[in-house]
């Protein structure tokens, strides 16, 4: 049973790489940096497609100044180039040598000379003790987060990133059916998620990230951690989970209610009509994201609709959080966000609901803005999934 959904997907073409690194720079050089400094990450892995191991061992993609290059260890060099291939001509350095020191030769300043008007813009995702390195040898320069001139250029997906988190919807989806086929009687929170992660993986994520397994009373609480707790009929399990596929992510919720096949341990009214009211709020949500609308008003759609309802105040978080490389990522979908949602943006829409001590209901699906309006990558039934066994 093995699927194979990652052969399927194209590789991204060199090109795509090399049009990321000129717009980076571009941008960067619009904001008013000097440099742009890409250490092991997602953005590395976005510029370039090289998804190195962060190391006390500094490997560094000097975007700007330009012609881009990667600095990176003697040792690391065979696995750089395989990935970045010759887009991007790698600069080794020995053990001996201080790979921040030549890191800020490029940046534009000898190490010994003080560049007081230098503009450093730094990945996010860099380690502090690179960075506190990097500003050594920088003196007097600025530096400021990369997420500024990045974050703008990520958060527009082209059609390889939709791919990839449209194959990483579908896996999720077909992980979630096999969980709901159940069975989940008897079992603990923690078997369950176990085996969400060995699906997942089966079904092509190189990581399995989160296996959010929340029964009874825990599905009041969003983040819940799977534990010994034993499922039991009569209640309603929350399923969150996700990983990344192609090195994007996934990230489903669905709602499901154990029976154990006894007709008694049905839903009760008041769940019924709190999953009615998450079920709309998330359809509404969805069907008003389209280009231009401000990433606030798609939250206040869903909370609108949970508020009219009663529950206004069990509405404990922002609706959703953008998602690529990273599970969570911008844009964020909460009040205060005016920016408007960009064409290509991809995020989650998941509002929920949830009464402390008792029980809860979210349900979660990954929609790319498109040009006219939503495109749902997941495909799996937003019902309440009841599961006899
Ligand atoms: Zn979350
Ligand atoms: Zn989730
Ligand atoms: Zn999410």
């Amino acid at each position: 049973m093995t699927a194979q959904p990652i052969a399927s997907i194209r590789p991204i073409p060199a090109e795509r790489f090399a049009e990321r690194l000129a717009a980076a720079a571009r941008v960067a050089v619009a904001h008013g940096f000097d440099a742009l400094l890409v250490g092991v990450g997602p953005d590395l892995r976005y510029l370039t497609g090289y998804g190195a191991m962060p190391l006390e061992r500094l490997t560094m993609l000097v975007v700007l100044p330009g012609p881009p290059r990667l600095v990176a260890p003697l040792l690391e060099a065979p696995a750089a180039r395989a990935a970045v291939g010759s887009s991007v001509p790698i600069v080794t350095w020995g053990e001996t040598d201080d790979p921040h020191e030549l890191v800020a030769a490029f940046a534009g300043a000898s190490p010994s000379a003080a560049a007081p008007s230098l503009r450093v813009a730094v990945s996010d995702r860099l380690w502090t003790s690179h960075l506190l390195r990097l500003q050594e040898a920088l003196p007097g320069a600025t530096f400021a987060r990369a997420s500024s001139v990045l974050g703008e250029l990520r958060m527009v997906k082209d059609e390889w990133e939709v791919e990839r988190l449209r194959a990483a919807a579908r896996a999720a989806d077909r992980v979630v059916a096999a969980i709901a086929a159940g069975p989940l009687v008897g079992r603990t929170e923690a078997d369950v998620a176990r085996e969400v992660r060995e699906r997942l993986v089966e079904e092509g994520h190189q990581v399995a990230e989160f296996a959010i397994v929340g029964s009874g009373p825990n599905s009041a609480s969003p983040h819940h951690e799977a534990s010994e707790r034993v499922i039991r009929a009569g209640e309603p399990i929350v399923l969150d989970i996700g990983g990344l596929l192609g090195d994007y992510g996934s990230d489903i919720t669905r709602m499901l209610w154990v029976t154990g096949g006894d007709p008694d341990k049905g839903p009760d009214d008041e769940y019924l009509r709190l999953f009615g009211l998450v079920r709309a709020a998330q359809a509404e949500a969805t069907s008003a994201v389209r280009p231009g609308m401000p990433a606030e008003r798609v939250d206040a759609t869903a909370r609108g609709i949970i508020a009219a309802g009663g529950y206004g105040d069990r509405f404990i978080h922002r609706l959703g959080h953008g998602i690529g490389l990273e599970v969570h990522e911008d844009p964020y979908l909460v009040d205060g966000n005016d920016e408007p949602l960009r064409e290509g943006a991809a995020f989650s829409v998941e509002p929920g609901i949830y009464l402390e001590g008792r029980y809860g209901a979210r349900i979660e699906d990954i929609v790319v803005c498109g040009p006219h309006g939503p495109i749902v990558l997941n495909e799996a039934p937003r019902d309440l999934y009841v599961v006899t066994g």
